[in-house]
């Protein structure tokens, strides 16, 4: 009789965000074999595009671009295979089993989902129309096409303010339309109110993108009085917050918010399923604690194979 092949996937990460290779590295030097699904081509999530990465727990600057890499490396030293494909759906039936969208079918014995989230969308017309032109969701990777022009953030937490900062060092005007005061860290705040070609639209919030061939202005409404007002700007960055990526895992582990439901320790309802990081429900949105939820739900992981 022959024997059944090894499972070569004991462990699945889904996403290669700081979280994801996080706990993919730390499972596979655990001694596990360990798959780890990225969707969008690109590693560290949400900071892959940050050119300075505030707080992380190391001295020195790195960029989104620099810890990714080298956790990848890492992880890839340690024996971790990487698909670069989306997974399509989770499905926790008898068997666990993860679809790619290319169709194929894996079977691993844990999952950690570490899918994060994405930028949400302004939702307003123009957004899409505009995109690429004029409409970015990275002033690092964008900021030099809006040299010594005015350009609009949308938003006040922590993410719009930093993507400000990197656009005053480069633009004539950056104008913050704010719905409501600022939620970003003091810090950050500081070095805003610090420069003086930032100002603030508050109480206001996007309803149309207007132009041409590109991005001219926007049509604003005042959320207090629904009073509607222009103003000219070359570029919009949008920055309103985010929203889980989660739509291919079964429903019955989401919340109401689409976050996955999981303890500080990774643990859902299922037993063979653990979250880290941005996805799961509670999260409290720092790089540091992405990787080290990475780590613990690599941890829950391990210890369940070998129980
Ligand atoms: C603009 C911006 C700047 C920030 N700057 C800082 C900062 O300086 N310091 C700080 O501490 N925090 C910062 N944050 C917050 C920080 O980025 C997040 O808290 C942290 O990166 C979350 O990591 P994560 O791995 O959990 O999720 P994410 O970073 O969201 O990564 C999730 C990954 O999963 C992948 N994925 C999603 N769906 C699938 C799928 N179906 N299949 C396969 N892969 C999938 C995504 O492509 C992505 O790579 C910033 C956030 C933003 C938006």
């Amino acid at each position: 009789m022959t024997r059944p092949l090894k499972n070569l996937c004991e462990i699945a990460v889904i996403g290669g965000g700081l979280a994801g290779l996080a706990a993919a590295r730390h499972a596979a030097r655990l001694g596990r074999l360990v798959t780890l699904f990225e969707g969008s081509g690109m590693y560290g999530g949400q900071v892959a595009t940050v050119d300075e990465v505030d707080g992380l727990a190391a001295p020195g600057h790195f960029s989104g671009q620099d810890v990714a890499i080298h956790l990848l490396e890492e992880a890839q030293k340690a024996g971790v295979h990487v698909v670069e494909v989306p997974v399509a759906k989770v499905s926790a039936g008898e068997k666990l089993a993860i679809t790619d969208e290319e169709g194929r079918t894996y079977h691993p014995d844990a999952i950690v989902v570490a899918s994060g989230a994405s930028l949400r969308k302004l939702g307003v017309p123009g957004e899409e129309e505009f995109a690429g032109r004029g409409v970015s969701r990275c002033a690092t990777c964008d900021g030099g096409f809006f040299r010594d022009q005015d350009v609009a953030v949308i938003g006040g937490g922590d993410a719009a303010v930093t993507e400000a900062l990197v656009l005053a060092r480069l633009c004539r005007e950056v104008v913050m339309v704010c719905r409501g005061p600022l939620k970003a860290k003091r810090v950050y705040v500081d070095r805003l109110d610090a420069r003086e070609n930032v100002r603030f639209v508050w109480d206001n919030e996007v309803a149309e993108i207007v132009g041409e061939d590109e991005v001219a202005g926007l049509r604003l409404r005042n959320v207090k009085g629904g009073a509607t007002s222009e103003l000219a700007c070359a570029g919009v960055f949008p920055f309103i917050g985010v929203e889980p990526n989660t739509g291919f895992m079964p429903a019955k582990l989401r919340t109401k918010g689409g976050h996955l439901e999981a303890d500080g320790g990774g643990n859902t309802s299922d037993r063979r399923i653990f979250a880290a990081g941005a996805v799961r429900a509670g999260y409290g949105g720092n790089v540091t604690q992405a990787m080290s939820e990475g780590v613990s739900a690599a941890e829950a992981a391990v210890g369940l194979l070998a129980s």
